[in-house]
């Protein structure tokens, strides 16, 4: 099966012979009667509730995209819409005065009622077309393909044929080329591949800071669509990982795929001492307690504080068992708690005897000033005890 790329064909064009049976709902032709707009196989047209269409309007109305279409080329200078009818459906109503859509201020606007300008916007508005020709076996199981198991595009790779334009070919250039020489400092902290568009993924996602809201790197291509130049992509990028290679000397392979755009906007303003970082680095992957070396990074960002983003590794349950009944057994003797703390109160709870199950165990010393998880550095305290404690 053959499949091509069509972004030149507009709304005008498409909507050029347009009609629709209201009773029917179906049968109908645009494309100056090369295309059939509802062949058999298609749902019946489920968008004339006042929302959908409207929504299919309003988004070509304000440059969003509206999605891909495909056609399949039945004969020379016929084809009929696989995927898209809806939307074409909605176009060629509302072209034709079948539905209104409202302004911010609630007034009702049919095609007819906008000014030259408004209309021609939306004349020229080009579509994203894939035509495909093949047997009709393979179209068919193309069909359940994009329908069912979804399009067999990455994300990344659809979002480019979406918003095809001059920013998508520049940028490409720049982050799909795998003969780029950048590619392999970039792959330090990046996870993917070049042609699999996922450098121009992340670069997306750190300036449109997707890691926010994943809409916003759609949103920002289809701002960007018919921008010359990729400037600000390509700045952004490069900042964050000049930033990265000036704070973290050396590359560690749990460098890659972290969400640098986000650790670049929370922490690029602090000072560091490229020197002392490496240090820090190195000790730390030296700690056999630091279950979570993808952690390290951002630790060391936020100043070494926040210890969950290395799950320390906690004390294990015969650890727990036997340092619980050497505890309890000297309180039982000196008729006090077996919770240490709970010896040193004044209330009831000093001569308390906790169940195994009632405490949780605790580093003497603090992991992060140097305690270890062995026997030797390890207490039980009761949960209110040890939760106060861990909150200091
Ligand atoms: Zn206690």
């Amino acid at each position: 099966m053959e499949t091509k790329l069509r972004t030149d064909i507009t709304i005008r064009e498409i909507c050029e012979g347009f009609v629709y049976n209201e009773f029917e709902g179906k049968g109908l032709f645009g494309w100056s009667g090369k295309l059939t707009i509802q062949p058999e196989y298609q749902r019946n047209y489920i968008y004339a509730d006042g929302k959908k269409d409207v929504a299919v309007i309003k988004s070509i109305m304000n440059e969003y995209p509206i999605g891909l279409i495909y056609f399949v080329k039945t004969a020379e200078n016929k084809y009929e819409i696989l995927d898209g009818q809806q939307r074409i459906t909605s176009i060629g109503r509302y072209l034709t005065d079948k539905f209104p859509v409202f302004d911010d201020k609630g007034v009702a606007k049919y095609f007819g009622g906008l000014d030259e300008g408004e209309q021609e916007r939306i004349y020229n508005t080009p579509l994203t077309i894939y035509i495909c020709e093949g047997t009709e076996l393979e179209i068919k199981r193309w069909f359940e393909t994009i329908n069912i198991v979804g399009v067999p595009l990455n994300k990344q790779e659809l979002a480019n044929a979406i918003h095809s334009g001059p920013f998508v070919t520049k940028a490409k250039e720049e982050f799909s080329n795998s003969e780029n020489s950048n590619i392999q400092k970039w792959s330090a902290y990046i996870n993917g591949s070049a042609n699999r568009q996922d450098f121009l993924r992340t670069a997306l996602e750190w300036v449109s800071k997707a890691y926010i809201d994943d809409d916003n790197i759609n949103a920002y291509m289809s701002k960007h669509r018919y921008d010359n130049n990729i400037n600000e992509l390509k700045t952004y990028f490069t900042s964050v990982i000049e930033w990265i290679s000036s704070v973290f000397i050396d590359v560690e392979k749990e460098m890659k795929g972290l969400c640098w755009g986000e650790l670049y906007e929370k922490y690029h303003k602090k000072p560091y001492n490229p020197t002392e970082v490496s240090k820090l680095v190195q000790k730390l992957y030296d700690d056999t307690y630091i279950n979570n070396r993808k952690g390290i990074f951002e630790y060391i960002l936020g100043g070494c504080v926040d210890t969950k983003l290395l799950d320390v590794r906690i004390f294990d349950d015969a650890t727990k068992r036997k340092v619980y009944k050497a505890q309890t057994q000297e309180a039982e003797e000196k008729k006090k708690s077996n919770c240490p703390l709970c010896a040193l109160g004044k209330d009831n709870n000093k001569v308390r005897i906790w169940k195994l199950s009632e405490m949780d165990a605790d580093h003497i010393t603090a992991w992060s000033k140097g305690g270890a998880t062995d026997i030797k550095n390890c207490q039980m305290l009761c949960k209110t005890h040890n939760r106060a404690k861990g909150n200091k």
